[in-house]
């Protein structure tokens, strides 16, 4: 028997191996083995099992680790697909399809005292000597009461103690007179285990909800169905949808795996979840500890957990008998990884559900436009849910033109008139406010308001990030900081100091005009603190903050009744990012933060702040009009051959030495270029946008096509083969969504 096997040496291969006798009914597809591989000994994973060779004389594999396999055929076959789609090597496919925590076998089960009663309780204690131990070992006799309160089963050592009062000492007399038995037994770290959540009940349905729920059902109950795209306005209640369906789904002895953005995995969100499915939900985050991560994959794994839900790689939970793959706000960039593989974790759920025949529900407020010509298209199944919850009406968005502000004033403004007037009279009637600004990196960068002057990072071209606290500069790209100049380097202007727009500035700024009101901050900086995320929404919900500034942190899934005013500061800022999906991440932003306002009895209303009032995605977003702004978008991409109308591939080469960098660009642009069929497009070679990072000068290659296949093919051929000048790295993003 051969085995082929992936070996965690990045060599983009699979070899055969012999598996010896002792092995043969050991080995399976998934095994971890561990071989002998050039001059040294590493793991793989088995990924095939096969009868003969083309190769004489294999090497052996050495051993199994582990009893069972803890990747199955169809994971394997998932992981094997994205290696072969995203063009990265096969081996850190396989390897991104397991936690760190559970394939290194670093984090192990923690191993905890267990006491429980010697002879069952039926049985009966023998009072006797109980009573004995009342009068001479208070504290024995304190924990065998306890246990027997307990009756059949038992407590870990600690939690005994706690209740007790008894300390190890005690339990040991008590092991010694033989009433207890104390062994060791697996302790799972459960990340909830201090959360207290109420249980709740299936909601009565709108007829919209009900409508979509019965087309999720049907497609669970259908082994091969489409994938269905839920657009669903803020507030329509999508989650309840998602709730049930799974529901549905537990009832057929289905499990499920829910995605949601990583920012968006809070608290909040995971108590819904938990709230009707209880123990039988396991998260995965990268919040988590290694062992908490490690504790919660075996859950899924052997089944005492049926629904997992988290980030990105939870695609790969290893659920059983999976019926249904969630995946909220499925525009969402940041499922895309931004390292080999560079997979999108919603293109790989619409894979494993074709491949393991299960139901996939994409659920969105504004749907990227990739998934909404799917179902233009049929590809996929469109479900629309287009009104909120109780019909309350989506709040009125205002747009403010701040050229006019700029120039009444003068000087460029945080707060327009008309902001600070709305500000007033929500804080007037007691109501809240929350007032946006966007992208932390992108939003504070300090500029000369006389000459223009920006502070740039001396090792990447982007301009530093001012933090108030300590006053100092921050490159975000390599984490590199100084103080920040007394006045400016170009111009010798002190108004410098004063310039930078950021949520710090912004909090200070808003503290000043409206005196009196409680305002906090929530952004990156400000929840570092363990708890310091849920502690600012608590008292948000509770109303001791009047006015929450943050980025888009506040933007997402919040529901927050007493909100009746939303002010986005800066709505350019994501305008002028230099990529053709601008427009796209402008008009979702805003929609998912007017989606935040007027949650309650009384209608909410937008501001939105911005130089160009006049802007497509602007005015799209103002008019609440997804279906007018996708057919214009399509227009321009149609023409150019962007998605969703072709697929690109961005081949980025990164080196210290930039004429190398360079070269190396336009070599491989010109190899390509016979390489490939006539229907690729090929872009010039040329600098990225973001042309220098951590000192590395940064060059793309992009591709666009009709299909992956006609541009990865000759592309994996062609990188193969060409000849890098020393110190050029490179790395393909096929359907990269940022091209930075
Ligand atoms: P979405 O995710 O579509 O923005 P949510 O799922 O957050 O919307 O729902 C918005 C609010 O409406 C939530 O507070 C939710 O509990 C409530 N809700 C959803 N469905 C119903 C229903 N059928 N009846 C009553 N309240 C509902
Ligand atoms: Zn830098």
């Amino acid at each position: 028997m051969i085995a082929k096997v992936v070996v965690d040496v990045a060599v983009d291969r699979e070899f055969d191996y012999r598996v010896p006798d002792e092995l043969a009914g050991t080995v399976k597809v998934g095994s971890r083995v561990t071989v002998s591989f050039g001059p040294r000994r590493t793991q793989g994973y088995v990924v095939g099992l096969a009868e003969a060779s083309d190769r004489a004389a294999l090497k052996a594999i050495e051993g199994v680790i582990g009893v069972r396999p803890y990747i199955d055929e169809a994971l394997l076959k998932l992981a094997r697909w994205m290696g072969e789609y995203y063009c990265a090597p096969v081996e850190l496919a396989v390897q991104s399809v397991l936690p760190g925590a559970v394939r290194q076998h670093k984090a192990k089960f923690k191993e905890q005292l267990f006491v429980r009663l010697a002879l069952p309780v039926a049985v009966g204690v023998d009072r006797g000597p109980l009573e004995d131990l009342r009068a001479k070992a208070p504290k024995q006799a304190a924990a065998l009461d306890v246990l027997i309160a307990q009756s059949e089963s038992g407590l870990f050592l600690h939690e005994l103690a706690r209740r007790s009062g008894a300390d190890q000492a005690a339990v040991r007399a008590l092991e010694t007179k033989g009433l207890v038995v104390i062994e060791k037994q697996a302790e799972l770290r459960n990340p909830l285990l201090h959360l207290e959540v109420l249980p709740t009940q299936p909601l009565a349905l709108m007829p919209q909800q009900a409508a979509a729920l019965e087309v999720v059902k049907q497609s669970i109950d259908t082994r091969q169905p489409p994938v269905i795209l839920l657009h669903g306005v803020t507030g329509s209640g999508k989650t309840e949808v998602y709730l049930q369906g799974i529901a549905h789904a537990l009832e057929r002895g289905c499990g499920a795996i829910v995605l949601v953005p990583e920012i968006a995995l809070t608290p909040q969100t995971i108590e819904r979840f938990r709230g009707r499915f209880g123990d039988t939900i396991a998260v995965l985050h990268s919040a988590l500890s290694d062992g908490e991560r490690h504790d919660e994959w075996h859950r899924i794994w052997d089944g005492r957990a049926r629904i997992a839900i988290g980030a990105r790689s939870a695609v790969f939970a290893p659920v059983h008998d999976l019926g249904l793959i969630v995946v909220d706000e499925e525009h969402e960039p940041t499922y895309k990884q931004d390292e080999a593989p560079r997979y999108n974790a919603r293109d790989v759920a619409v894979m494993r559900g074709a491949m393991q025949g299960c139901a996939v529900l994409l659920g969105s407020a504004t749907p990227a436009l990739e998934s909404i010509h799917n179902a233009r298209t049929g590809k996929y199944r469109l479900v629309e849910m287009l009104h909120r919850v109780d019909h309350r009406s989506m709040p009125v968005m205002r747009i403010v033109d701040m050229r006019i502000e700029a120039e009444r004033t003068g000087k460029a403004a945080v707060f327009s008139r008309e902001l600070v007037e709305a500000v007033r009279r929500r804080l007037e009637r007691a109501e809240q406010v929350m007032l946006f600004l966007n992208r932390r990196g992108f939003a504070t960068s300090l500029q000369c308001p006389k000459c223009g002057f920006v502070a740039q990072c001396d090792q990447c071209s982007v301009a530093y990030t001012y933090h108030r606290v300590g006053e100092s500069l921050k490159c975000h790209i390599c984490g590199d900081s100084k103080a920040v100049p007394a006045c400016c380097p170009g111009c010798q202007d002190p108004a410098f100091k004063l310039a930078g727009l950021g949520t710090q500035r912004v909090e200070i700024a808003t503290a000043r005009v409206f005196p009196g009101a409680r305002v906090t901050r929530m952004d990156a900086d400000a929840t570092t603190g363990k708890d310091a995320h849920r502690r600012i929404l608590g008292e948000f919900k509770s109303g001791k903050i009047d006015i929450l500034v943050g980025t888009q942190m506040i933007a997402k899934g919040l529901h927050f009744p007493n909100v009746t005013l939303i002010g986005v500061l800066n709505a350019d800022l994501s305008l002028s990012m230099p990529d053709f999906r601008a427009g796209e991440r402008t008009f979702q932003l805003l929609t998912q933060v007017a989606g935040r306002a007027g949650r309650g009895e009384v209608p909410g209303e937008v501001i939105v702040q911005t130089f160009s009032p006049f802007h497509a995605a602007i005015q799209a977003a103002r008019r609440l009009d997804y279906a007018g702004f996708c057919d214009q978008e399509f227009e321009f991409r149609k023409e150019l051959m962007y998605p969703p109308f072709g697929h690109l591939v961005c081949v980025g080469l990164r080196g210290p030495d930039e004429t190398r960098v360079a070269a190396a660009a336009s070599a491989l642009a010109g190899r390509l270029k016979p390489a490939l069929s006539a229907d690729v497009i090929l872009a010039e070679p040329s600098a990225a946008p973001l042309a220098r990072a951590k000192g590395q000068y940064r060059y793309q290659v992009l591709l666009r096509a009709s299909r992956t296949k006609a541009m990865t093919g000759p592309l994996k051929i062609v990188l193969r083969e060409m000849k890098w000048p020393a110190g050029v790295s490179f790395s393909v993003d096929v359907d990269a969504l940022q091209m930075m």
